[in-house]
């Protein structure tokens, strides 16, 4: 189920890594087959299975403030039992 994502500014990444160690569930991984203006290869969302959590510390780990998150809210289920309402 898809929570978050990220978008990395890939012109700003130094290709560190800071991210891709910190990630919690290992889905940033540096793009071997790109390079950056700078040089680099940056870092990339690698997430077929939707496992990014939103959590943000890819985005806190990164010193250059290249990650900004996206947070999915809360799915409301279209079953869910309706809440009564008292008299
Ligand atoms: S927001 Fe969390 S789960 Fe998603 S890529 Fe960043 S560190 Fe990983
Ligand atoms: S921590 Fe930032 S600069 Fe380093 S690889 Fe990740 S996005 Fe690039």
């Amino acid at each position: 189920m898809l929570n978050g994502w990220i978008d990395i500014h890939k012109d700003r990444c130094k290709g560190c890594g800071l991210c891709v160690a910190a990630c919690p569930k290992g889905v940033i991984a540096l793009a071997e087959d790109q390079v950056n203006a700078h040089g680099y290869h940056p870092a990339r969302l690698e997430d077929p299975e939707g496992e990014c959590t939103g959590c943000a510390i890819c985005a806190v780990a990164c010193p250059d403030v290249c990650i900004t998150v996206y947070r999915m809210p809360k799915r409301v289920e279209a079953d869910a039992p309706a809440v009564a309402a008292s008299a």
